[in-house]
């Protein structure tokens, strides 16, 4: 597979649940356009610019204490 050239890479805490997580993001001249990619945890949706889907790496996990999931945005 081609993933042109590893635009960004960053790590990020989940507003959502406080869990820590490494977000590698593929670049790919011309062909970069809002992607999604989920909180390895809560599964809370974030986007940024990419030519494909994110790789997500968990650092640590949540801080919150709970244990529910965000929604699909694909599932009723
Ligand atoms: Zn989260």
């Amino acid at each position: 597979m081609n993933y042109g050239y590893q635009k960004d890479e960053f790590e990020q805490e989940c507003n959502t649940c406080g869990a820590k997580f490494k977000v590698n993001v593929p670049g790919q001249i011309g062909h970069e356009e809002s992607e999604e990619y989920f909180c390895p945890e809560c599964l809370c949706m974030y986007k940024t610019r990419a030519s494909n889907t994110p790789t997500v790496t968990l650092i640590s996990g949540r801080t919150d204490g709970k244990t529910f999931k965000c929604k699909s945005p694909y599932e009723d």
